[in-house]
């Protein structure tokens, strides 16, 4: 069983990206940029941006986090998003989710400017993925789609199943390995898929992005499935000095003996979500 190590790979990618920052740096007579809205103070939020911001740091690509109170209106929050789409000091903008209740997160994405939208969650981006143009490809499935890559784990003629259908993770994902460039069949599950086990048992490659501690169980693949874990729930956990600890979408201890291949949580695809972010900065940061 290879344990594919997401912490490890993102550390290795930091260092080209590192290059490529500064070669943006000589051509453009400044770094990329990348601007990160928090609103509100959700604890995960928090540590996620803080995150994004850190790895922004190691690859030379600047960055400003706007923190805004939870009480912004939904008009509010979209003067501030108009604002960055006119820096031209500002090459990427992303808007850390959730979003309070009151504010409409797709609302949200639409007003981003495309050119500008390092997270891919634009519409336009989203057409694009699915037509298979070029586009900014939502972090997290581009993060995963290079970890393979990395790991030579073929996907052409492979079966993959996909747990979750979020824009953000599911569904791009679903495209993305269906795509000429990667040729895999795909199914895609959700909360109303009926047998699931049926379809993860046939799973070359299982992709679990559900949200729910746990969940795919020993029983519910076969020997020799690639497994991705993309789901990162905080379990309480006294006994931990941030008293919370970091929980996968699989039972990892069961599972992985039966595995080819599989990612821990934390340090598989957390780490390369970020690498997703950084990359498309830096793309986007090309475009000028
Ligand atoms: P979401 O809540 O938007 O979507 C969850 C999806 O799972 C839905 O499409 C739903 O239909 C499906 N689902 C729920 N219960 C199910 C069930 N019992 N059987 C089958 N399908 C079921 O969540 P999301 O934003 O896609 O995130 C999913 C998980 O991935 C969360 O734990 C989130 O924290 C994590 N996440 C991790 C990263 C990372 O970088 N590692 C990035 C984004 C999200």
């Amino acid at each position: 069983m290879i344990l594919l190590d997401g912490k490890k790979l993102s550390e290795k990618i930091k260092v080209q990206l590192l290059e490529q920052s500064r070669q943006l740096k000589n051509e453009n007579g400044r770094s990329p940029h990348l601007a990160a809205v928090l609103v509100g103070e959700n604890p995960a939020s928090v540590a996620y941006v803080n995150n994004k911001i850190r790895s922004c740091r190691q690859c030379e690509i600047g960055s400003a986090l706007i923190k805004l109170e939870d009480t912004i209106s939904e008009k509010e929050l979209l003067e501030e998003i108009d604002r960055l789409n006119a820096d031209e000091n500002t090459d990427g903008i992303l808007v850390q989710l959730p979003l309070p209740p009151h504010i409409n997160p797709d609302v949200i994405a639409s007003a981003i400017h495309p050119e500008k939208d390092v997270d891919g969650f634009h519409p336009l981006n989203a057409g694009k993925l699915s037509f298979g143009l070029p586009c900014f490809e939502p972090a997290t499935p581009k993060g995963i789609m290079l970890m393979l890559e990395h790991y030579n784990i073929s996907l052409s003629g492979k079966h993959a199943v996909v747990i979750g259908r979020s824009n953000i993770v599911g569904r791009p994902m679903s495209i993305m390995l269906s795509a000429a460039s990667a040729n895999a069949t795909v199914t895609l599950c959700h909360s109303r898929t009926s047998n699931l086990e049926e379809f993860t048992r046939q799973a070359d490659i299982l992709i679990a992005a559900l949200g729910k501690p746990g969940f795919v169980k020993a029983g519910m693949i076969k020997r020799g499935t690639v497994v991705i874990d993309v789901g990162i729930t905080r379990i309480e956990d006294p006994t931990r000095k941030n008293g919370y600890r970091l929980t996968g979408d699989v039972d990892f201890d069961n599972v992985a003996p039966l595995c080819s291949a599989i990612t821990p949580v934390p340090g598989g695809v957390g780490p390369m979500t970020i690498i997703g972010l950084l990359s498309n900065t830096l793309r986007a940061a090309e475009v000028k």
